[in-house]
């Protein structure tokens, strides 16, 4: 039989081991709360930077696009009009799909791009043809494509 000061020592002992694990469980509770804080920040962050990842990627094809659609619809220093510009544009296309969509070989495309260069109706620093509103280092590349002048 326990005396009553040893019954009151055990309610000590075990009140005190109460308060300990209370304290613990306070701080874990704390250290949790911090970690779901700092999760919650990392995520946001996360979908910040893939935001505008996918913006950046978006603007840069944007802006690609709009060079492109701007240089050929840009009458510029060209003598041919828009709506000739779409007739060479859909005529080079349509030859290139009779060709089966081929690339010519290098060489080719190489020696056209070369008479391209000393023609005075290239564009610089684009490689445009002011006649039929081209890019030139692609279009001589198609086969079946053909120059307005006939040079190639
Ligand atoms: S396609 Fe013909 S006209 Fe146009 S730049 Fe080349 S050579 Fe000159």
């Amino acid at each position: 039989m326990e005396t009553n000061d040893e019954l009151n020592k055990r309610i000590a002992t075990l009140s005190q081991s109460i308060e300990q694990a209370y304290r613990a469980n306070q701080s874990m509770e704390k250290a949790l709360t911090e970690c779901s804080e700092k999760l919650a920040q990392t995520r946001s962050q996360l979908i910040k930077v893939t935001n505008s990842k996918i913006l950046f990627k978006l603007e840069k094809k944007w802006t690609t696009f709009w060079s492109f659609v701007s240089v050929f619809l840009d009458p510029g220093e060209s003598s041919t009009s828009l709506r000739e510009k779409f007739f060479m544009f859909f005529k080079t296309m349509w030859s290139w799909a009779r060709n089966g969509f081929k690339l010519e070989e290098e060489q080719v495309a190489l020696r056209r791009f070369e008479i391209c260069k000393g023609c005075p109706e290239l564009k610089t620093p684009d490689n445009q043809c002011k006649l039929c509103g081209c890019m030139m280092e692609k279009k001589t590349k198609l086969a079946g494509a053909s120059c307005p002048l006939k040079k190639w």
